[in-house]
């Protein structure tokens, strides 16, 4: 376990607001609470529309004086490249905050969160030496040249449940493409991204290009996605927040990609690998303690199949290894704070109403002083319509339905408001193909648990989101397109005024 007092990391007593270039304070001071053991670990200092109006205002300047928005191709690559690099030398520092503030196991943290950050870094930065634009010339006498420019201010609003990882998706991406932006970390979770912002200090950001806001979503949140200055709005949390982001940017036209919630059905047919269709099932709905909008939360599995797989899942979730989370083999932490640890609970009150049986957990953790641990919590339920079926829990709590026909399959998977995975578990191409054509959402793995490629979009139909991250896609989000008609030949243009006195 890697105590604080050992490695020399610290939380800051207080998480400023970074604006222009300058850590300052803010209004109210709200607690930051450590899940795994209940007391406080920081405050933030949140930002009041004032503060907020401040950091649009500096990422505007830095835009209009163009220090970064108007530097070469190499030059900004290369700070993207240190920033990735400083992410990987500081990679250890990084999952241990990150593990102290959400309850995620400090394995998962170190082996995939923190290198996705700085993988996110690399990627843009390779992305944007390999742009290509268009020119049409079937126009006689006309080369129309289609080229991008940064959009201007940014506002990336993320979520608590993996703060580093989706958060620098976005400021990559924003910065790749040549635009100042202003950060909101949950108000649960700033401690990843607040390090991140000074090592992207560090690498040589110009001061005002890169801006950060804590505070709640009330307060600081809305008045950020309100602002009339800001050029786009990118936010990942959930889809009620989703939509209230989507209506205050509206009033503005602000453009925004919602990355949003998520039920997702985990199909599992009778003739897939059973070992690697076990490990996947259990992987898709415990990793990060189950706090995943792209969890496998409804587990369908054929009829002939059912008994023998969801024994053989429970027997793997009773002897998962609970704990605490900065010990390296810890599989499930504490969830991440005590208002979600009541929501996860709550919906035990649902099963029975709604004919479900509780195979493994319900309830809280025993033997923990403190913290807010859950059990790994397993339940089989009679039809998709049970509230566990049609709810995202986002906790380690999985649904079991059964399903006779690859149709009936489809059905209940597509039964959801949410799009955002869909998951299916065959050793039949047949079968394969027509999970490609039936299901409906955003990301489909076929015999793999999520595998995320960056070059390909990411998000999802209905309810799970609107627009999609992905290399192409962010180029399309964060950069506006012109098109620059140039005369190339000898157009006579018709003369106006040309009439008598
Ligand atoms: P949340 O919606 O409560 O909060 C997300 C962010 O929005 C926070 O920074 C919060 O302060 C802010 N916010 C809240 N109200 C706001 C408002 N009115 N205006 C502006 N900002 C506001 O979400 P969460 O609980 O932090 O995250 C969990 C949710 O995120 C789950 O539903 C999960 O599925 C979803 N999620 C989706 C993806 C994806 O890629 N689709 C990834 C991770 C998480």
């Amino acid at each position: 376990m890697l105590a604080q007092k050992e490695t020399g990391w610290s939380v800051p007593d207080v998480c400023l607001n970074f604006i222009n270039g300058k850590w300052v304070g803010g209004g109210a001071q709200l607690p930051v609470i450590n899940p795994t053991n209940e007391t406080v670990l920081t405050h933030i200092a949140e930002a009041s529309a004032q503060d907020v109006d401040a950091a649009v205002q500096a990422a505007r300047e830095s835009f209009e004086a163009g220090e970064w928005a108007g530097t070469d191709l190499e030059t900004r690559q290369r700070l993207l490249f240190r920033i990735a690099d400083l992410i990987d030398q500081h990679s250890d520092e990084l999952a241990w905050l990150e593990t102290t503030n959400i309850g995620a196991p400090i394995a998962q943290c170190r082996a995939r969160h923190v290198p996705r950050a700085a993988y996110n870094f690399r990627f843009f930065a390779e992305y944007i030496s390999q742009i290509r634009s268009d020119a049409y010339t079937q126009l006689e006498n006309y080369l129309s040249v289609v080229t991008r420019e940064p959009v201007g201010v940014a506002a990336l609003i993320g979520p608590w449940n993996a703060p580093i990882a989706l958060t620098s998706m976005k400021i990559a991406a924003a910065l790749a493409f040549g635009n100042s932006c202003v950060v909101k970390p949950s108000e649960v979770s700033p401690l990843t991204a607040i390090r991140m912002v000074e090592l992207i200090c560090e690498a040589g950001l110009p001061a005002g290009v890169i801006n950060l806001v804590n505070g709640s979503g009330a307060v600081t949140g809305a008045a950020l996605a309100a602002h009339p200055e800001v050029d786009v709005l990118s936010f990942t949390g959930g889809t009620a927040t989703g939509r209230a982001i989507m209506s205050a940017a509206g009033r503005n036209l602000t453009p925004v990609t919602l990355e949003l919630g998520g039920k997702s059905a985990n199909i599992i047919f009778a003739d897939a690998d059973f070992d690697r269709a076990l490990d996947g099932a259990l992987l898709s709905i415990f990793s990060n303690n189950g706090q995943q909008c792209l969890a496998g939360s409804r587990i369908l599995v054929q009829e002939e199949l059912a008994d023998r797989f969801i024994e053989a899942f429970v027997e793997r979730a009773r002897k998962l290894r609970i704990g605490d989370p900065l010990l390296e083999d810890t599989e499930i932490g504490p969830l991440a704070t005590k208002q979600h640890f009541e929501r996860v609970h709550s919906f035990i009150d649902t099963l029975e109403a709604d004919g479900c049986e509780l195979l493994l957990g319900g309830k809280p953790c025993e033997g923990f002083e403190s913290g807010y641990y859950y059990e790994p919590t397993i339940v089989r339920a009679p039809n998709n319509k049970a509230v566990v079926c049609q709810e995202e829990i986002f906790g380690p709590f999985a649904t079991f339905q059964t399903f006779r026909t690859a149709d009936e399959a489809w059905a209940i998977a597509n039964d959801s408001k949410f799009g955002l995975l869909g998951y299916v578990w065959t050793t039949d191409y047949a079968t394969a193909m027509a999970a490609h054509e039936h299901v409906k959402s955003g990301v489909l793995c076929i015999n793999s648990p999520i595998i995320r490629e960056l070059r390909a979009p990411f998000g999802g139909y209905k309810e799970s989101g609107v627009g999609r991250e992905s290399g192409a896609a962010c180029e399309a989000f964060y950069s506006e397109v012109k098109t620059t008609a140039f005369l190339t030949g000898d157009v006579p243009l018709r003369k106006l005024g040309m009439g008598g006195a």
